[in-house]
């Protein structure tokens, strides 16, 4: 097989890539190792406040806007609770936005192989695997578009994730009530070492999870899950079903890679740790790095001049991080429910208050690069 290009995965990053390559008039093959894309989804899909209004998103596949925010210590006591004058939050039906982005995506002209894998370079081609056996294609160049452990990366040469949380949540229908949609995120380091412990609550689905750094959960992710699903805030009234659909993944949190591009081709989302290293939050950086990333191909494919891929550097934006670096270490700090304890008498002060305003629903997004 030939194209211009072939992007491995076709998670938010990979779909949005290829499509605005296609619709600049290139030749795209978009595989994917998933034999669909609405199931083994790895993401909670809550949107924030400028990804909402900088994208069109389908508007079908959103729900619920949500203003609320509460903080609770490990006790779960005397939540800390932030209500916004804007509209900040809403959780998408991945399942509904993966599935029109493909279609955006073929009406391009994309060609999306599904139950297809990336299994590296030979011979000068990249080579797929499908259930009747090996693809060989010759591309131009390759986008790794596959994740947080990205094999394109490792091939290409790039530079590769090493700082990684895990997560994993429940996610379930739930009856309509009068509550107004809120997002609860619990700090805990016995139940969430690193980061949050979450229940998102819009009034249509509850999405409860946990997350941190696969080492330091003291029994394992999957057990921390339990014991937050039988305690959860936020539900009061719901019960959780017996059949829940379960998602989880690797979460990098280093920051934007330093070496995202060589002459064969480059990364975009996960795979070029585009996510931020303190909210953890990978959907809008991800759009973001992929409009980027398709605008130096296009210029390289219509010069002939694979040196222009250079000019896609993960060093400069990564310079912008330092900020979100330096609290993603503070949280990482907070290893015991004293300390989260103790850093709460911190957060119901008036300067406490207003940093958590300036996380939560403050301006910053992905930097453009
Ligand atoms: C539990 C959890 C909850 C999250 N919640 C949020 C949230 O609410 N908001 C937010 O902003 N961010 C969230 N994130 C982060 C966010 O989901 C990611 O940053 C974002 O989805 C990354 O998109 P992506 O396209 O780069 O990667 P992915 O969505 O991971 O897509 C990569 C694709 O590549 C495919 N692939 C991998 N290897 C191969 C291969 N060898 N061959 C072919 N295909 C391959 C995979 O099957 C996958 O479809 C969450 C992450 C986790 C784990």
């Amino acid at each position: 097989m030939n194209a211009d290009v072939l992007v491995i995965g076709a998670g938010l990053a990979g779909l949005r890539t290829a499509t605005l390559l296609a619709e600049c008039g290139h030749d795209v093959l978009l595989a994917e190792r998933r034999p669909t894309l609405t199931g083994a989804i790895r993401t909670t899909g809550i949107f924030v406040r400028r990804t909402l209004d900088d994208f069109a998103l389908p508007p079908d596949c959103l729900g619920p806007p949500i203003r609320h925010v509460a903080l609770y210590p490990p006790t779960l006591r005397r939540a800390v609770t932030l209500v916004s004058a804007r509209d900040e939050y809403r959780v998408a039906d991945m399942a509904s936005l993966y599935t029109a982005a493909a279609r955006t995506a073929t009406d391009a002209g994309v060609r999306i192989a599904l139950g297809t894998r990336y299994a590296g370079r030979q011979s000068g081609a990249f080579l797929l695997m499908d259930r009747n056996g090996p693809i060989s294609v010759q591309a131009r160049f390759v986008v790794g578009a596959d994740g947080a452990r990205s094999q394109v990366a490792r091939d290409l040469g790039l530079d590769r994730n090493r700082h990684l949380l895990v997560g994993g949540e429940e996610v379930f229908p739930i009856p309509r009530h009068d509550e107004p949609p809120t997002f609860h995120c619990v700090i805990d380091p016995s139940l969430a070492p690193g980061y949050l412990a979450w229940v998102v609550n819009d009034g249509q689905h509850a999405h409860v999870g946990v997350a941190g750094y696969a080492c330091r959960f003291p029994d394992g992710l999957r057990r921390a899950l339990d014991r937050f699903s039988n305690a959860a805030p936020g539900l009061h009234g719901i019960s959780r079903p017996d059949e829940v659909e379960r998602r989880g993944g690797p979460i990098p949190v280093g920051g934007v890679l330093r070496r995202i591009s060589s002459v064969d081709g480059l990364l975009v989302g996960d795979a070029a740790g585009a996510v931020s290293p303190l909210t953890a939050g990978g959907l809008d950086p991800c759009l973001r790095l992929s409009d980027h990333a398709a605008e130096v191909l296009d210029e390289a494919l219509r010069s002939g001049r694979a040196d222009t891929l250079a000019r896609y550097n993960g060093a400069a934006l990564r310079r912008r991080f330092r900020g979100r670096l330096a609290l993603r270490r503070g949280l990482a700090q907070v290893r015991t429910p004293p300390v989260a304890t103790a850093a709460f008498t911190l957060l119901r002060t008036p300067p406490g208050r207003y940093a958590a305003r300036r996380i939560l629903f403050g301006d910053a997004s992905f930097p453009s690069p």
